[in-house]
Formats: C-alpha cells, sequence, structure tokens
C-alpha cells in the first residue's frame, strides 16, 4: 500500500512525538513511524524518554529520594517513624504504571489529533519514501512530501564490559532490578550514571562511579561541581576520578571490573555493573543510501539551523542531530520543524537551553558558566546566595547547595544561572525566563519574590551579583 502524507516522523520520542503533534495541530496530514516495544513486548510511544529515561528514572529518583528521607531525616523534623519498610518490586511496578500511563497518553493524543502511527521500523528511501517494516516482518511503503527523522539515540556499549543479563547493565537495565544489590559500579560518572547511582544508594548499596576523566561534570559551572563533588561523596556515593575501566568478567553472580587509575592497574569485584558511558545516535537502517542524507563528522545526521539535512524537505531532530542530548531541546526542534513545513517562521534559542541532574540536591543550570565567561573574555560579575541563610530551606531543613547569578559587567544582562539545591530544577524556570527575555538584573531586582519561597534565593543571587544582597553580610560581587 502506497499512500501520501504531508509529513511523516520516523520515531515517537519527545522530539518525534511533538514534532507530529504539532504537524497536525497545524493541519498538515501526518503519520509518525514508532517500533518501540515496552517490557511486554506491546508496542509503544514516547521513545527513550518516556520508556527508560528521563520519567522513569525519575519516578525512581522521587520514590528512593522519599524513602531515605522518612529513614534518616524525619528524626531531625520531630518525625519518629519505625518499622519503615522498603519494597523494591512495588516501587518498579509504580514506576512501570507511570510509563505506561504516560505512553498511553500520547497514542490517546495521537488519535485525538488524527495521526496515523505506523508500527514497525521506518526507513528512508528516494525520493521521500518510507518503507515501514512492522515486527512480523511484513512492509508497506508510504511517501510524503516532508520527512522528519527523529530516530534518537541508544546507550554507548563498551566490548570490553558486554552487558550480561541482569549483572552488566546499560541505564535501561538499571531501572528494573527487583531487590537492592549489595555493592554497584557504575561506569562514567556523568549525568546518568550520578542520577541510576543515586538509587541505589539511598535503597543501601554501597555504589562506586569509576571515571576515566580527571575532572567531574566539566560541563557545569566549577564551584557548582565542586559542591556537588563534596555532597555526593558525603553521601556514599564513591566516585573515582582518572578510573578508566578496562574489562569485566561475569563470575556467576558477581562481577569483577578491573581499572586502571594513577596506582596502576585494579580490580573490584561487585553485585552489578552499570554502563553509563554515554548514548549515541540512532541512524541504524534508517536510511538507505539512495535517500541522500548526510552525516557529520560524529555520525549524527547533518543539519543547518532550521534542521533541515542536505536534502530538502528532510528534517532530523532530537538526540539523532548535534546539541545536547535532552528531551526539551527535541521537543522545541519539533515544534520549529513542524512550524517551519507548515510555512511559518520559527526558530529554537540554542544558548538558553536548561540542564538538570535530578539527584539530591538536583544541579541546574542555563547559559553560562564562569569559567566560559573567562575564556571568551568578557567583563562579568558573580552573585552567589547559599541556601543556608533561606529561610525557607531551613524550615524544609534542606538548606545544602546555593544560588549563582552571572551578568554583565556593561549591559546587566544575565548571562548565566547556576544553582545546587532543593527543587533547583523547578527554580531555574525563572532565570531561563529572564534570559528568553533578555532580562536585567534591574528587571530581577524590581520582581517581587514571595516570602518565604526558594526562589527568594534567586532573587538575592542576582542582587548580590549587583552587591545589593540583603540576608547575607558578604554582598560584594565578584
Ligand atoms: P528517543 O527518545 O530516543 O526516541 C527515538 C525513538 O525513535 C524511539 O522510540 C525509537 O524506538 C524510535 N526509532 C528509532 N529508529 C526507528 C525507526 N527506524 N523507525 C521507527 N522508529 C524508530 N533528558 C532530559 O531532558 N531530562 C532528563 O531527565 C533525562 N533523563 C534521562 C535518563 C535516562 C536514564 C536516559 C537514558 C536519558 C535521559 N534523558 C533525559 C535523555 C532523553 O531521554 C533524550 O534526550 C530524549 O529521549 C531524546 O529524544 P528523541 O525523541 O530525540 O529520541
Ligand atoms: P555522559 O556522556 O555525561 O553520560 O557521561 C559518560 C561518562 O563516562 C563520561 O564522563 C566519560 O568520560 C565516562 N567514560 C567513558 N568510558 C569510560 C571508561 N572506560 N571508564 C570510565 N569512565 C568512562
Amino acid at each position: 500500500m502506497t499512500d501520501q502524507y504531508d509529513v511523516i516522523v520516523l520515531g515517537a520520542g519527545p522530539a518525534g512525538y511533538v514534532a507530529a503533534i504539532r504537524c497536525a495541530q497545524l493541519g498538515l496530514k501526518t503519520a509518525c513511524v514508532e517500533k518501540w516495544l515496552n517490557k511486554s513486548e506491546k508496542p509503544a510511544l514516547g521513545g527513550t524518554c518516556l520508556n527508560v529515561g528521563c520519567i522513569p528514572s525519575k519516578a525512581l529518583l522521587e520514590a528512593t529520594e522519599l524513602y531515605h528521607e522518612a529513614k534518616h531525616g524525619f528524626e531531625e523534623l520531630g518525625i519518629t517513624c519505625s518499622d519503615i519498610k522498603l519494597d523494591v518490586p512495588k516501587m518498579i511496578a509504580r514506576k512501570d504504571k507511570i510509563v505506561a500511563e504516560l505512553t498511553g497518553g500520547i497514542e490517546a493524543l495521537f488519535k485525538a489529533n488524527g495521526i496515523d502511527w505506523l508500527v514497525g521500523a521506518g526507513t528512508v528511501l528516494a525520493d521521500k519514501n518510507v518503507r515501514v517494516t512492522a515486527h512480523d516482518g511484513s512492509a508497506s511503503n508510504h511517501t510524503a512530501k516532508n520527512i522528519i527523522i527523529a530516530t534518537g539515540s541508544v546507550p554507548i556499549e563498551l566490548p570490553i564490559t558486554p552487558l550480561h543479563s541482569d549483572i552488566v547493565v546499560d541505564s535501561a537495565g538499571a531501572l528494573d532490578w527487583e531487590a537492592v544489590p549489595g555493592k554497584v559500579c557504575v561506569i562514567g560518572a556523568g549525568i546518568i550514571g550520578l542520577e541510576l547511582g543515586s538509587v541505589w544508594r539511598r535503597l543501601g548499596s554501597e555504589v562506586v562511579l569509576l571515571e576515566a576523566m580527571d575532572s567531574f561534570l566539566p560541563m557545569v559551572d566549577a564551584q557548582i561541581a565542586k559542591d556537588a563533588m563534596r555532597t555526593f561523596t558525603k553521601q556514599g556515593l564513591d566516585i573515582q576520578l582518572s578510573a578508566r575501566v578496562t574489562g569485566s568478567t561475569v563470575n556467576g553472580k558477581k562481577v569483577t571490573v578491573s581499572y586502571q587509575n594513577s596506582d596502576g592497574e585494579q580490580s573490584m569485584e561487585v553485585d552489578k555493573l552499570i554502563v553509563a558511558v554515554g548514548r549515541r545516535a540512532f541512524v541504524h537502517d534508517v536510511l538507505t543510501d539512495d535517500a541522500g542524507v548526510g552525516l557529520d563528522e560524529r555520525g549524527l545526521i547533518h543539519v543547518n539551523n532550521s534542521c533541515e539535512t542536505n536534502v530538502p524537505g528532510i528534517y532530523a531532530i532530537g538526540d539523532v542531530v548535534r546539541g545536547p542530548m535532552l528531551a526539551h531541546k527535541g521537543s522545541e526542534e519539533g515544534v520549529m520543524v513542524a512550524e517551519i513545513i507548515a510555512g511559518e517562521t520559527s526558530s529554537v534559542n540554542y544558548d538558553v537551553m536548561p540542564n538538570v541532574i535530578y539527584t539530591h540536591p538536583e544541579v541546574a543550570w542555563v547559559g553560562k558558566t564562569e569559567e566560559q565567561l573567562k575564556a571568551e573574555g568578557v567583563d562579568y560579575q558573580a552573585g552567589t546566595f547559599p541556601f543556608a541563610a533561606s529561610g525557607r530551606a531551613k524550615a524544609k531543613g534542606d538548606t545544602g547547595g546555593m544560588v549563582k547569578v552571572l551578568r554583565d559587567k556593561k549591559t546587566d544582562r544575565m548571562l548565566g544561572a547556576h544553582v545546587i539545591g532543593p527543587s533547583a530544577s523547578e527554580l531555574l524556570g525563572q532565570s531561563v525566563l529572564a534570559m528568553e527575555f533578555d532580562a536585567t538584573i534591574e528587571d530581577i531586582a524590581h520582581t517581587i519574590h514571595a516570602h518565604p519561597t526558594l526562589s527568594e534565593a534567586m532573587h538575592e543571587a542576582a542582587l548580590s551579583a549587583d552587591g545589593r544582597a540583603i540576608h547575607i553580610a558578604n554582598r560584594k560581587p565578584r
């Protein structure tokens, strides 16, 4: 069967499904090809983010944080809990239920918007033809005026540490253990490694993170990263830098990990090994040579600022193209491309991209770090405000961390905001908005922040960047 669509989207992750919905909203006849099979081997929408990424990891991070708080933090609040019990299978089942509800929600949105879900794997052929191979092996052909490739990314596998049942796992496997392992090793102390390490640490595992690089979270503002390292270490995460994993051997129910550090060859025996060394774009079997779509030197689909490939009318968005591998980045690209296809003007402001690490405390940032501003020779001032001086943080009993704001000394514009602390992900929102609106520190100073809220810390940090903070004695900006 051949049918003609205005748009065929390949992949229904946060990039692809958002693109498909926006296309349909704009009156375009839209189909979305998606091949994902969930844990029950049923076709599912939502991609990595909803099935094995953002959402399930946050479901476990929320649950484990509460468990840890109840066990170790309630006493200080005057609440004595005895007999706190952990039911890991129930925690995992709750996570799976959230995933099922959200992925089912996307299916309902597709129906409501009249989007055809073509179940199977899509391959782009010549002349904007798409072949869809269903899970039973049958194939169908479809044509479109425009194609959006949103096939996302998959975990990078290390040939030296091959995955092995539930013992050596990737990030998806680490979301499904039904018992708390005694000792867990995580390869890679990046965002995903830290989030997954935190989940199992809070439930009682001994967790060691082996990181090949000699610096910790190099993309994070150094002052914040230093605070994060100190805090995570205090929580019992054993983060070892300059430790390059060289291999692993499974022996029965244990795995021996070998690695090199400054003292030479090392090894350790653990119950579980998580390989969290990053993700790579997924283009396998997506493109044929006849499609003519070019890749860049890193194997990502090459696109321009409008996410159009070298073939007019074929676009690519999300993890499969340059830029940070973040769900919201892909979604915004999906909206932009849909609007461009519909003849509207649209763009993505890549300079104002929020980033979050959902540990506790959370780490969140937008814009430039102090190190980047120094390297660029920008005349800036930094203002910080510690949560220890926030009334609300004190009331919550969660006073670790700080807010840091960077301002342009000449224009007073906000150049970056960095938060480590309670609800940093939510707190960052106002800075993202401020930067999107090109706000000055003066604008933020004039904005009334409710008292007592954590957001006052952002207000005070902004004031501090101008030497005007009220609730700290040393109000001089740097
Ligand atoms: P994906 O979500 O990977 O979706 C691509 C889809 O394309 C998949 O469903 C795949 O089955 C499908 N596909 C591939 N090839 C074909 C084909 N040939 N035909 C049909 N379909 C195909 N990001 C955040 O912003 N915040 C977070 O908190 C966060 N947490 C994360 C936690 C973990 C553990 C992981 C692994 C990732 C996390 N991420 C997070 C990253 C985020 O999941 C990705 O950036 C995001 O999913 C990318 O969206 P995408 O639509 O480009 O690709
Ligand atoms: P991210 O890309 O943020 O998910 O982080 C992945 C991390 O894994 C990076 O910081 C890499 O330096 C690290 N990494 C990659 N390979 C190895 C290895 N063999 N041993 C230890 N760390 C590694």
